[in-house]
């Protein structure tokens, strides 16, 4: 059963929470695609020690980490004084050299977990902050998948030129262009997007989502470019909808978790929304339940006659 997003009577409301739901969909289309790349990066920046903490890993004092109190101690090595270790050392350079802009954001990532967990290589590709608890892609936000996507040089390797080039930060490359529909969508002043913004912001997901190098070939990929189709013109069922709401909400809790930055007015409605939004398909799906026992029941008395 197809269901129309008639959540608010002004369109271009209407419009910026499809906008929001559009991001959700299209992280969760990127999802499985960065797992597996992350997994070669993994392997591709070696294996290090699993006991170095990454507070041993950096030099005292290190720009925009290490802050001396009056005693002359650094806060940020406060419990880890620097050390050296050739093996880690080795991992931490490749992670520099992979890294877009040579500046990885050690505070996010728990170098002693690198060993095992390609996670904590994919968060050194994360913004600076705000990821440090966040334990898997599946948790991350939008901003952070399309963040290790811009600034882990690797995934030039496994995206097409038309998704990179002109290279980052240019603000015509196509994965900067998807970037900045997050924000703008975040940092709304009057959570109201036009027609024709919301038509571009669905065609540059779905370039993205269907580039010929992998993606196109992703299985979740494929479902999220149809389900962004189905948003597009109305066709989404309750259920997913319902699915969509919740997941959206869930994004916004974490994203404030993270300190991700909404505009107040961006996440007062979200939150508005997504509870109404909650509430009328609870009531839909209660009545399309109530149509559904009633045919039923038809169709079993039907049943018992006929076979008298
Ligand atoms: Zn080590
Ligand atoms: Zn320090």
């Amino acid at each position: 059963m197809a269901t129309n997003i008639n959540l608010f009577t002004d369109k271009e409301a209407t419009n910026w929470f499809k906008a929001c739901i559009a991001l959700n969909v299209t992280k969760e289309g990127l999802t499985n695609f960065l797992e597996k790349e992350l997994q070669k990066v993994h392997s591709v920046v070696g294996t290090s020690c699993g006991k170095c903490c990454i507070e041993k890993l950096i030099k005292c004092p290190t720009l925009k980490y290490c802050k001396k109190t009056k005693g002359n101690n650094c806060i940020f090595h406060k419990s880890q004084q620097p050390q050296h270790c050739q093996i880690c050392d080795k991992v931490k350079q490749n992670i520099v050299t992979l890294h877009r802009y040579g500046g990885p954001s050690w505070r996010n990532t728990h170098a002693e977990n690198w060993a095992h967990d390609y996670w904590e290589i994919g968060k050194c590709f994360l913004p600076l902050d705000g990821y440090s608890s966040v334990s898997s892609v599946q948790e991350s936000d939008f901003n952070g998948v399309i963040s290790i996507m811009l600034n882990c040089l690797h995934f030039q390797t496994c995206l097409s030129s038309a998704c990179i080039s002109p290279p980052p930060p240019d603000d015509a490359c196509l994965l900067e262009k998807v970037r900045q529909i997050g924000r703008v969508v975040r940092h709304t002043s009057d959570c109201k997007v036009t027609d024709a913004d919301l038509q571009e912001y669905f065609q540059t997901l779905s370039t993205l989502l269907v580039d010929p190098n992998c993606l196109q070939h992703d299985p979740s990929s494929t479902i999220a470019c149809a389900r962004l189709r189905d948003l597009q013109n109305d066709r989404l069922s309750i259920k997913e909808l319902g699915d969509l709401l919740k997941e959206a909400y869930r994004t916004l809790v974490l994203a404030k978790e993270a300190g991700e930055r909404f505009s107040l007015e961006a996440e007062r409605t979200l939150e508005q929304v997504t509870k109404a939004g909650e509430r009328r398909l609870k009531s839909a799906t209660h009545a399309g339940q109530q149509r559904l026992k009633i045919k039923t029941k038809v169709g079993e008395s039907t049943y018992l006659r006929t076979s008298h």
